[in-house]
């Protein structure tokens, strides 16, 4: 990273200059780790594969998770169908609210949801969150956001009483969203932090629409979302278990027409709030010791397929997906059985307990970095009134800042490259020409946290 004092700006022009001649000449400057914050590197460190395991197992016992199982209280007792699996989320939450004094807020977002293609009558569709509140008043309103989806399904969408065990999809990306839960809740944060659980995916994402609906409508603050679906690993011979696909979308599915003729002007296409959340995982992950690397595809999702991310980039939210390297299609939406030698089903026996944790690690991990960090730059412009080859960006002060980051690539590269600390300003001009590099700025705090960059509008 480039970290420059500028202790004057005779100094800080010869650095630049000698960064455009190394740039130039193609000496590569790239962007590098953030210092690890301690404190979040050992809650990574209290994350429990064990517990994992167990939770998963957990769910599984529950036979189906169907979201039109059974939920009435005889099911629920007898510990069958998807009223029992919320039942048990429930609680699990409520022991970690327990176990940190009652940090949590435990909360259910309970609808009926009327007869569509795959609801066949009406029917009551529950999600399940805790609430980790942010202690710093000017800052609680920011949210961060990790979910997985607890219902389950097997070959036929209406079985209700089949078994459908959903190990992997997606009792892997619940059991990522409660570790996360009982892991951070130990610590303090000054944003707030919700694990949710949803359900309905298997639907139609109908859990996740009515819960990022109700985020848009109440105004909630939120930066980013992290789902977690089919997290698993399958143990399949061609499974690489070292890395974690990140799917994040490229031009926002909510971006207006306007928004639409900006991005095509200034080349944007890379660069939504959700392709900026995914940068910050991947530097995330090279900052924590995690056991998985994330993989960016820049895509919202894989072929024929959809989750529960997409419902919050509907209402305009960050929101990326988390998802093995290589899906074993006998083991998702199968019915349990043998056939030619061939096992079908999604059962706890092919999900790599290692590896969820690993994936927990990294949802934590990002989840603590952005919510101890300062909000991202708001107002932030980059001035294109006169023909210069300077750039000029200014921003509102953020909540809890005490610096600011000026970051930038070449317009052909994936990730950040460049870093450059400006101090703590709300304006900065660079020896760089905006018409060759994209930009973007971040907050910071003292201790090194960084928001969610930001990319500028143009101002003229
Ligand atoms: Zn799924």
């Amino acid at each position: 990273m480039l970290r420059i004092a500028l202790r004057s700006n005779l100094t800080k022009f010869a650095l630049m200059a000698a960064i455009a001649m190394l740039t130039q000449f193609g000496a590569s400057q790239t962007v590098d780790k953030p210092a690890a914050d301690p404190r979040i590197a050992g809650a990574l460190q209290d994350i429990s594969q064990q517990r994992i395991q167990a939770n998963i197992a957990q769910l599984v016992s529950f036979g189906t998770r169907l979201t039109l199982s059974a939920q009435d209280p005889a099911s629920i007792a007898s510990g069958h169908g998807i009223g029992a699996a919320r039942e048990w989320l429930k609680s699990q939450f409520e022991q970690y609210a327990k176990d940190c004094g009652g940090c949590l807020e435990v909360k259910t977002d309970s609808f009926n949801e009327e007869p569509a293609d795959r609801i066949p009558k009406a029917t009551e569709i529950t999600n399940v969150y805790a609430v980790l509140k942010g202690t710093d008043p000017a800052q609680a309103n920011r949210i961060v956001l990790v979910t997985g989806h607890y219902d389950s399904r097997n070959s036929d969408t209406f079985d209700v009483s089949g078994d459908a065990p959903g190990a992997n999809d997606d009792a892997s990306g619940t059991a990522v969203s409660l570790e996360c839960a009982s892991v951070l809740s130990k610590l303090k944060f000054p944003a707030t932090i919700i694990f949710l659980t949803v359900a309905g995916e298997e639907q139609g994402l109908n859990g996740s629409k009515h819960f990022a609906k109700m985020a848009k409508d109440a105004g909630w603050q939120l930066e980013g979302v992290l789902n977690n679906d089919i997290v698993g690993a399958d143990k399949s011979a061609e499974q690489d278990h070292s890395v974690v696909r990140v799917f994040s979308e490229g031009v926002p599915v909510a971006a207006t027409e306007q928004d639409v003729g900006r991005i095509r002007g200034s080349g944007g296409e890379s660069d939504s709030p959700s392709r900026q959340l995914a940068r910050y995982i991947a530097d995330v992950g090279r900052t924590y010791a995690m056991g998985v690397k994330p993989m960016l595809v820049f895509r919202l999702d894989r072929y024929l397929r959809g989750g529960d991310h997409f419902s919050f980039n509907q209402q305009g939210f960050a929101a990326v997906r988390l998802t093995e390297f290589r899906e074993d299609f006998h083991h998702q939406h199968q019915n349990v059985k043998t056939e030619n030698g061939i096992e079908y089903g999604d059962l706890p026996k092919f999900v790599d307990y290692d590896y969820v944790s690993h994936v927990a690690r990294l949802n934590a991990a990002t989840l603590a970095s952005l919510a101890s960090a300062p909000a991202p730059p708001a107002n932030l412009h980059i001035l294109t009134k006169e023909l210069e080859n300077d750039t000029t960006l200014t921003w509102d002060a953020s909540p809890g800042a005490t610096g600011y980051e000026v970051v930038w690539r070449a317009t052909t590269s994936p990730e950040w490259e460049h870093a450059e600390n400006v101090g703590n300003t709300t304006r900065a001009t660079l020896k760089l020409s905006k018409d060759n590099v994209i930009f973007a700025v971040r907050a910071m705090d003292a201790a090194g946290h960084r928001s969610l960059p930001v990319v500028p509008l143009p101002e003229r």
